[in-house]
């Protein structure tokens, strides 16, 4: 069995980030990776929109970094994508990032569900108490829909983020789920197996048992990312990625290049 490859990894230009690319890849090479894909936070068209991405002057040494990378690993194939944020309104904005280098692939993540309330930020807990969850969940499967409906990504990140903090609604969401798969099915979206969840309060992979089997049913592909923010979390439960995948029913993954995709067993 060989390993998938690890298309969810960030680099010290995001500002909470540590490691250069060529430390990852290093990573990976010792674990015995033969892919992986480089995806930093994606600038927004206004600088400093938040305290957690590259300002869009970056870009370039963001590419550079990867291309040391591709240098100094020959024997490792690395990708060279972006997490990209979507929020209603940008697509624009995202079609322009998209003409600037030849990328093989974006992650479309919600992490906004207003112009202002990154659901995942730590900094900003105190915003779940005022909020029902249930709305929260619900807004962010909607923005989530959209982004998959957007024709802008070819993977759709870390699916029920908005379980991080272990906050659940207490309403069935499955309807949710329902409508965001169907779309991404129609239109040939992946959907990502993250292990950042793992390491986080809900101490479970995004997404869920649940979303994957109906995933699966659906057709919807996916790809797998440990959305590692230091070397050390290359490919990071990755053996426990891939049984989930595999009790889900699935045995192959996408490889994007160039934004095409093919089917890989793993
Ligand atoms: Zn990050
Ligand atoms: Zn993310």
């Amino acid at each position: 069995m060989s390993w998938p490859a690890d298309y969810h990894m960030h680099t010290p230009l995001c500002r909470h980030a540590t490691g250069e690319p060529t430390e990852y890849a290093a990573c990976a090479v010792a674990l015995g990776l033969t892919e992986i894909g480089f995806s930093d936070h994606s600038p927004m068209r206004q600088d400093n929109f938040d305290e957690w991405r590259m300002n869009a002057d970056q870009l370039c040494e963001y590419v550079e970094k990867v291309c040391q990378a591709r240098r100094d690993w020959p024997q490792l194939t690395i990708k060279l994508a972006l997490e990209v944020d979507y929020l209603p309104g940008q697509e624009e904005w995202i079609r322009e990032l998209a003409a600037w280098h030849p990328w093989d692939y974006f992650i479309g993540s919600v992490h906004y569900v207003s112009e202002s309330w990154a659901i995942d930020s730590p900094h900003q807990l105190a915003e779940w108490k005022k909020h029902d969850a249930y709305e929260v969940w619900a807004m962010y499967f909607d923005w989530l829909t959209r982004a998959a409906d957007s024709g802008l990504f070819e993977i759709i990140g870390h699916a029920d983020l908005p379980k991080k903090f272990g906050i659940y609604p207490d309403r069935d969401c499955t309807s949710l789920f329902d409508r965001f798969l169907q779309t991404a099915a129609k239109k040939n979206v992946a959907i990502e197996l993250n292990t950042a969840g793992l390491r986080k309060d809900c101490k479970e992979i995004y997404p869920s048992p649940k979303i994957l089997q109906m995933a699966k049913q659906k057709g919807v592909a996916i790809t797998f990312g440990s959305d590692a923010h230091q070397p050390g979390e290359v490919g990071m439960n990755f053996a426990e990625a891939v049984q989930l995948a595999r009790a889900s029913g699935f045995a192959e993954c996408c490889r994007f290049t160039q934004r095409k995709r093919e089917m890989v067993k793993f």
